[in-house]
């Protein structure tokens, strides 16, 4: 018997503060897109916003740059995961403290109707709806997304916050081949 795979869309959120960033991005959406199983469809714009530490907003650490990036994958999200992981780590990510600068740090933000709360992975991603260096960007590839148990992502107030900026270096996508 042959076994039908289910091909699922599924957002990926991407961020960097330290070394190239633009180049360390572009890197990783490129690795994404080489993922066996994964079709990239579409990429953000980048965005610009100060590094938020447990105390509030720190802009004495470097700024982040966010982008995200729609996929079509035929992965178990769970297996999208370790996929992510090892491309964090082959650009050169360490992981030091919870909060801290990162070359990379790829989250998935959810991935079709699945909802998941394992030990490893939680979707959709519990503080997405909040974080406007996630819906902003994504608006502008998806602008009547959906996120489970929030509602359409244009109506949340990250969707309209001043906390990003964009930052014009080009599409990512401009720069992958
Ligand atoms: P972070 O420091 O944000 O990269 O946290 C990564 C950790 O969060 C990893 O141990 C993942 O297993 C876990 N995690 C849980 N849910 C998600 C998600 N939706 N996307 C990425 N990582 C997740």
């Amino acid at each position: 018997m042959t076994r039908r795979r289910i091909v699922l869309p599924g957002i990926i959120a991407l961020g960097s503060n330290l070394g190239d960033r633009v180049g360390i991005l572009s890197e990783a959406v490129r690795q994404i897109r080489d993922i066996a199983g994964i079709t990239v469809t579409a990429v953000s714009g980048l965005v610009e916003s100060h590094a938020v530490k447990p105390q509030g907003t720190d802009a004495s650490s470097p700024d982040y740059l966010n982008a995200v990036v729609l996929v079509q994958s035929a992965l178990h999200p769970e297996q999208l995961l370790v996929e992510l992981g090892a491309i964090e780590s082959r650009l050169g990510r360490v992981r030091e403290e919870r909060w801290g600068d990162r070359t990379l740090d790829l989250d998935i933000i959810s991935f079709g109707p699945l909802r998941i709360d394992s030990e490893s992975l939680t979707l959709p991603h519990p503080r997405a709806w909040e974080r406007p260096f996630v819906i902003v960007p994504w608006l502008q590839i998806e602008p009547d997304a959906v996120l489970a148990g929030h509602g359409r992502i244009d109506a949340l107030p990250a969707a309209r916050s001043s906390e990003v900026w964009d930052f014009d270096s080009g599409s990512l996508f401009g720069r992958l081949d």
